[in-house]
Formats: C-alpha cells, sequence, structure tokens
C-alpha cells in the first residue's frame, strides 16, 4: 500500500520532477563530457557523440530523422524560432498566419509581434470543448496564408486538437505548418510523419527531464530563418555551444517516457477518471472544462462557481496539495483565463478554475486524500471563512 507523501504534487502541467536516471545521466555528463562537441579532439568528440545520439533518440520518438532535431533553451523559444523563423523565410510568398484563440503565451506574443510588422493572423475559436474545427482552418486559408501555427493539446483545459486533420488540410494547400506539443510530447504518442505538421516544439521539463532544454523538429524542405546569429552549431539553425548535459538528460527523459507511455497513460487516465468523477459527485457547482475524453492523459480542469482558483491554490497549498489556479480576467491582455473565456465562459466565471495535473507517480490514495480535503476548502472559501 502506498503512504501518502510530506507534500502532493499535481502540477505536471507546469512542470514535472526530474526523474533519478535523468539526474545520474546529466550528473555523469557534468562530470565527464565538458568537451565542446564542435572540437575534434577526443573530449569534444565524446560531446558531439552524445549530442548525436540524443538526437537520434528524440528523432526516434517523433519518428524522424535525427538531422531534423535542433536543440533550444525549451517550447518557448521553439515557438519563437519556429513563428519568426518560417514568417521571415516565408513573407516574400504571403504576410497572413492561421492560429487559434487558445495559444500559449510563448506562441501568442511572436504572433503579436509579426502583426505589429504588417502581417495579418485569423485566430480560429473553440468549441464548447476547446476543439478547433479543421473545416475553420480550411475556410481561413486565403492566397497568401503562408503558415499555421495550431497547439497539440492546450495547456489549461487538456483538449487535443486534431492535429493530423488540420495538417492535411494546411498540406494540400503548401501552407507551413507548427505546432507546439509541449504538453504532448512523451505524454501521448506522437508521430510528426502521421500529425502532418512541419514544425513541432517540444519541452523538456514537461515530462520528467530538465528545464531549460527542448527541441523544435524541422521537416526536411521546410525554410527557417534563424533568429540568433554566431558560431555556426545546429547548422546555423540555432547557434551556441551546445548544452550536453541538458540535451543528455532530455534524451534519457525522452527514452524512459518512451518505453513507459502506454503503461502510463493508462495509468494516469484511471486516476484521472477517478478524481474527475468522485469530484463532480462531490461538490456543488463544479463542472469539468475542456473535452470529456480528448483531453491529456493527467488533466483535470474544473470550474467552480462563486469562487477564486487563486484562493483554491494557496488553501490547497496549505493542505500540501499542489495545483494550479487561473488567474482573474485582469488588466493583462494575456493570462490564463483567455484560454478558458475561448471556450465561452465567462470572466467571472473563469475566475473559479482549477487545474490538477496528474503524472504517472500519483497514487490513489493521494487523489482520495485531495477529495477528502478539497469539498471543505471549496465551502469555506465560498462561505467567505
Ligand atoms: N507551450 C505550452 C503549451 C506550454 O505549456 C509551455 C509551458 N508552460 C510552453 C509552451 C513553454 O515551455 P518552456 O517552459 O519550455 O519554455
Amino acid at each position: 500500500m502506498d503512504s501518502l507523501p510530506d507534500y502532493i504534487y499535481f502540477d505536471h502541467a507546469a512542470t514535472t520532477p526530474v526523474l533519478p536516471d535523468v539526474v545520474q545521466e546529466m550528473s555523469t555528463c557534468l562530470n565527464k563530457f565538458y568537451g565542446n562537441p564542435s572540437e575534434p579532439h577526443l573530449p569534444g568528440r565524446e560531446a558531439n557523440k552524445i549530442l548525436q545520439n540524443s538526437k537520434q533518440t528524440i528523432g526516434k520518438a517523433m519518428n524522424c530523422s535525427p538531422e531534423q532535431i535542433i536543440f533550444t533553451s525549451g517550447a518557448t523559444e521553439s515557438n519563437n524560432l519556429a513563428i519568426f523563423g518560417a514568417a521571415e523565410a516565408y513573407q516574400k510568398k504571403g504576410n497572413h498566419i492561421i492560429t487559434s484563440s487558445i495559444e500559449h503565451p510563448s506562441a501568442i506574443m511572436p504572433l503579436r509581434r509579426l502583426q505589429r510588422k504588417g502581417f495579418e493572423v485569423t485566430y480560429i475559436p473553440v468549441d464548447a470543448n476547446g476543439i478547433i474545427d479543421p473545416e475553420e482552418v480550411r475556410r481561413a486559408i486565403r492566397p497568401e496564408t503562408v503558415m499555421a501555427s495550431i497547439m497539440h493539446a492546450n495547456n489549461i483545459f487538456g483538449t487535443i486538437e486534431p492535429i493530423a486533420q488540420i495538417g492535411n488540410i494546411l498540406k494540400e494547400r503548401g501552407i507551413v505548418f507548427h505546432s507546439d506539443a509541449a504538453q504532448t510530447f512523451c505524454n501521448i504518442d506522437i508521430d510528426a510523419e502521421k500529425l502532418n505538421v512541419d514544425l513541432l516544439s517540444i519541452s523538456g521539463h514537461k515530462f520528467y527531464g530538465p528545464k531549460g532544454i527542448g527541441a523544435l523538429y524541422i521537416r526536411k524542405g521546410t525554410r527557417i530563418m534563424p533568429q540568433l546569429f554566431g558560431g555556426g552549431q545546429q547548422r546555423g539553425v540555432r547557434p551556441g555551444t551546445e548544452n550536453i548535459p541538458a540535451v543528455a538528460g532530455l534524451a534519457k527523459a525522452c527514452q524512459i517516457g518512451q518505453r513507459n507511455l502506454v503503461a502510463n497513460i493508462i495509468k494516469v487516465t484511471v486516476l484521472r477518471e477517478y478524481l474527475i468523477e468522485k469530484a463532480l459527485n462531490s461538490i456543488e457547482d463544479i463542472r469539468l472544462c475542456g473535452h470529456p475524453v480528448k483531453r491529456l492523459p493527467g488533466n483535470c480542469c474544473f470550474i467552480l462557481k462563486n469562487i477564486s482558483g487563486k484562493a483554491m491554490v494557496a488553501e490547497l497549498d496549505k493542505a500540501s496539495i499542489a495545483v494550479s489556479g487561473s488567474s482573474a480576467c485582469a488588466a493583462s491582455s494575456i493570462k490564463p483565463a483567455s484560454a478558458i473565456t475561448s471556450l465561452g465562459i465567462s470572466c467571472d466565471e473563469a475566475v473559479g478554475s482549477v487545474r490538477i495535473s496528474l503524472g504517472f507517480e500519483n497514487t490513489l490514495k493521494e487523489i482520495d486524500y485531495f477529495l477528502k480535503v478539497f469539498p471543505p476548502i471549496v465551502n469555506k472559501l465560498r462561505s467567505g471563512l
């Protein structure tokens, strides 16, 4: 029987713990493989071997060749590189970009900047479950459309988008397709070929790897203008001496994630369904946000009436449970709640959102503990005590 830990971690969509084997791998690299991978001597060759092997591991996991993988500092950089890089490379062809209303700020902000520079951006809405209709994407295509950027799964409410169908439509029209897979890579099965994407962003710290490392898949033939300039590392697409320990940690996390993918999906989905069913039955005025089935295995996003997500996070933290809450629809233009209001939920209601994101190391016992402490917290906050 599992015992309860001192603190329960239910915020895997924000970041995951780092696996001990990943720490070990990184530590070995830091201690032994300090060479610059661009140098021809033995330490350089050893470091370069780790770099190449890591590209191979990531490539294998998403069904592409190692040369199509470019390491970055994470999904924020991958999204920026993909969006700015493709917009710049294809700007002579046209100035229209398609995206959705629920993207992560690391995609929205670069797109806003492109708008200020003269690009036109169409934001495709989502339905009440957070799904983007591929036909809406088709209707948004113009002769001057050069790129689309649509996330694989939403980080707040967990809906998984029909990327393969959208990609198929865009492929027919020769439009470059980027998808932000920060929440999906190594959490659900990913195949860059089957997804019909040209560019795919991933992030190490969303699948038990280190923070500050990620990658961008670039399909052969897809043009990208570098956004950093320096030495010729990574074919000049993303120069800078490669962070070998982080790269090795990313590859290790990927290897372990791939090995356990199916078992983890099953385990986490069972935990999720248990939590959702019990929470919906034991708390008043609560509803699930996002698609009931097409959702990330670990995502339980709820909206609770007459309550603040921020207050729920604080109270649960006092009860030694980490979850994530939506901030108010305040003055700032980008806030977590904007993806939730895209579902047709009012600003007032969206304030009461709480995201519980589970990982494979969570247990039924932890969920039972959460289900015991959460209803009284809700009652307390509602009664203003
Ligand atoms: N995209 C999505 C969907 C995310 O959830 C995140 C992380 N919250 C990012 C991009 C940014 O990733 P990183 O922290 O690796 O920059």
